[in-house]
């Protein structure tokens, strides 16, 4: 009968599921209970993957804190890029552009998630952004051909963080734009900044890249091609296009037209510049052998000072590292120059042949020099095209401000349900097609999208809604306790695990004492409230017959009811007509010992984290806006055995992102509560104690309650 039986695995039961929570999760060593919480890390680090661009002066000025900032947490800080140089830029006009336009939303009239929701705000169709629109478009301008046979892209996260769910997007193109053209998509580490790299985030960023249901054809670094990397600087060198350049980081900004604060004055070339090719040839090595430290040196290509854009402005390809307070991660101290991402990237690109090398729109004016120096050094030049990011409301993403989160204790650590980490987001339960349902919803222009996290929650809610099995879970249980039914009575009643009869049915033990949800029963009746009261008659979901309460118990000393009596409304004459209709049906849970009913859970229901939409622009700082009600936990929730049922058949949705897998995963077994919300379960679980999390609830209640 039971359409999830057909589904369960063999020899993995319950009790070795809940067991396997406090080990391992995917290889993120995260132990139940205790929160991984990555080691701490200084400001300096900047957040993975997408990159800032290096040209751009209030990006140089802020660095990595500004790239953090502007990441995803504030929509106006990522559009504005306030302190623009004042010549003219190229990309000016179209930026300017986008900043008025409102994200676009691409779902009039489209679709849905998978299976029957009649929701027609989403589209159904997975591959909706290559087919139309801004990656279309970059197709058709490089298409496959005897040139080009086959597409070849790269996500190219720097390996210092947790990728949050901006990231997602270019997950989704990068990886998406392969898959759909039938090529192929390469991790690549982009490891030029040694700061901040570790193995937890190496391994955590190809795991959640799996976990959405990519496959990297293969995953390499930037410094796998250092080597090749300094031939090609030795190159660019020969053909008068680099030199080795012993300016301050001061004088480099005021050659740039900086000084004294202002921009945009007269921009000059320094002495280095027209040093004799032999002399930068030397130099350079020099630098490489350990002549110089810090800071003395660095190697500059010689690009074009009247270019209105800054990236031409003979931006640095070489600077020298400190390899004993800082060794690579990979090279160790092998290294005693790294390349800039301004270098190395697009030569990466072109050494692993990618065809598209799409990024976001920060890196419009960077496109100049990439091209530039493909073209100086002849070699194979990808196409650079960039799209908007995916930038949230109502949360921060910066590395920095996560760690402050972390470090407080307001948060359980990186993968806290409250967060918008990819990690957090599949701790909290939302399946990972839930979330490439989200970007492609969104679709993909050149305009930054900033989304609201309602909106969010709203396409996991409707994901969610045709996907996953029903049970009935009881957060504040009430003990009821039907007089009329005999001592030891019992009833197996037989309980639809979804409206879509393909889920199939199970069977759940009704006896004279059950469970009701606390806020379903009422002392006083009254004429507008349909469920239970004295006297009242109130339908237990699939039970033969309603019951009407009778009485109640309550405790002297806190005044709150303990207990209800209540009749069962079933005619002696073995009639199936009750004797006394229900209004309402309201969920349960039974108590047999017989069953082990009801399983004992403990449920953490999340709310926002921050009051408002934007915890930045907060006079006080980002800390100041955090909801004091960010979570609310259940402690003593009941849950119907049904459950046990749902846990072995996991993953729930059956087909979502990279969860098809052989492991059941704690945050693959999701299901919805009745009239209650979304759960999944989470990985502090027990032998003795289920823990779940709300994924979301079932109706959008912000601001309602
Ligand atoms: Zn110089």
């Amino acid at each position: 009968m039971s359409g999830l039986r057909e589904l369960r695995r063999t020899g993995l039961g319950w009790n070795s599921i809940i067991w396997q929570f406090g080990k391992k999760i995917d290889g993120l060593q995260i132990t139940g209970g205790r929160p991984a919480t990555p080691r701490q890390h200084t400001e300096k680090q900047r957040c993975p993957s997408v990159r800032m661009p290096r040209h751009h002066p209030s990006i140089f000025r802020h660095s990595d804190q500004a790239h953090c900032e502007t990441d995803m947490t504030s929509a106006a800080e990522t559009v504005q890029l306030p302190e623009r140089p004042k010549g003219p830029n190229p990309s000016e006009g179209k930026e300017a552009k986008t900043k008025e336009k409102p994200p676009k939303n691409n779902n009039k009239g489209a679709a849905k998630p998978p299976k029957n929701s009649n929701d027609d705000a989403t589209t159904d169709d997975p591959d909706a952004m290559f087919k139309l629109g801004f990656l279309a478009d970059v197709y058709a301008e490089r298409p496959l051909s005897e040139k080009i046979p086959k597409i070849r892209t790269r996500f190219p996260p720097e390996p210092n963080g947790f990728l949050h769910i901006g990231h997602s997007k270019a997950i989704a193109v990068n990886f998406g734009f392969a898959r759909y053209h039938g090529g192929e998509c390469i991790l690549r580490f982009d490891d030029t900044n040694p700061e901040g790299e570790e193995e937890i985030y190496y391994r955590g960023i190809e795991d959640i890249i799996n976990w959405l249901g990519f496959k990297p054809v293969r995953v390499t670094n930037a410094s796998d091609n250092f080597e090749r990397l300094y031939e090609l600087a030795l190159e660019l060198i020969r053909r008068d296009a680099a030199y080795v350049c012993h300016c301050t980081k001061a004088e480099m900004k005021a050659q740039r037209g900086e000084a004294d604060g202002e921009r945009g004055k007269a921009r000059y070339a320094c002495v280095h510049r027209s040093r004799p090719i032999e002399e930068s040839l030397r130099e350079f090595k020099a630098m490489r052998e350990g002549k110089y430290k810090t800071g003395e040196a660095s190697l500059r290509m010689k690009m074009n000072l009247e270019d209105p854009n800054p990236q031409m402005w003979d931006i640095v390809a070489w600077r020298i590292l400190d390899v004993d307070e800082k060794p690579h991660y990979r090279t160790g101290g092998q290294w005693k120059i790294l390349p800039t991402y301004d270098f190395a990237h697009p030569l990466c690109d072109s050494i692993e042949e990618i065809t598209h090398s799409l990024c976001t729109v920060e890196f419009e004016n960077s496109r100049a020099s990439y091209e530039w120096l493909c073209d100086k050094l002849d070699v194979y030049k990808p196409m650079q095209r960039e799209y908007g990011r995916l930038n949230i409301t109502g949360t921060v993403l910066s590395k920095r401000k996560i760690v402050e989160l972390v470090k407080r204790g307001y948060v359980r650590g990186w993968e806290d349900p409250r967060l918008y980490t990819l990690i957090a987001l599949r701790r909290r339960g939302v399946p990972p097609g839930a979330i490439l349902s989200f970007v492609n919803n969104l679709g993909v222009t050149k305009a930054n999208a900033i989304v609201q996290v309602t909106k969010f929650e709203q396409i996991v809610r409707q994901y969610l809604e045709t996907t996953v099995p029903r049970l009935m879970v009881v957060l504040e249980p009430l003990k009821v306790i039907i007089d009329d039914l005999p001592d030891g009575y019992e009833e197996m009643v037989e309980v639809p695990f979804s409206k879509d009869p393909s889920f199939g049915t199970h069977r759940v033990p009704f006896s004279k004492v059950v469970y009701i949800e606390r806020s379903d029963f009422r002392e006083q009746d009254a004429p507008d409230y349909f469920r239970l009261a004295p006297g009242k008659t109130v339908g237990l979901l699939k039970v033969p017959f309603p019951i009407t309460a009778t009485s109640f118990e309550k405790d002297p000393q806190t005044g709150e009811v303990t207990c209800v009596h209540a009749k069962y409304e079933k005619p002696e004459d073995g009639s199936s007509t009750p004797l006394k209709k229900a209004k309402t049906y309201i969920h349960w849970v039974g108590e047999s010992a017989a069953h082990n009913s009801p399983i004992k859970a403990e449920v953490r229901a999340f709310n926002p984290l921050f009051k408002s939409d934007d915890p930045n622009a907060h006079p006080d700082g980002f800390l100041a806006d955090i909801n004091p009600d960010s979570e609310q936990i259940y402690p003593n929730a009941y849950i119907e055995t049904g459950f046990r049922e749902v846990s072995k058949s996991a993953p729930w949705p059956k087909e979502s992102g990279g969860e098809s897998s052989t492991e059941i995963s704690p945050y693959s077994i999701r299901f919805q509560g009745m009239r209650v919300a979304y759960f999944a379960v989470d990985q502090d679980s027990t032998p003795e104690k289920v823990v779940l999390n709300r994924i979301v609830t079932l109706k959008d209640t912000r601001g309602k309650t």
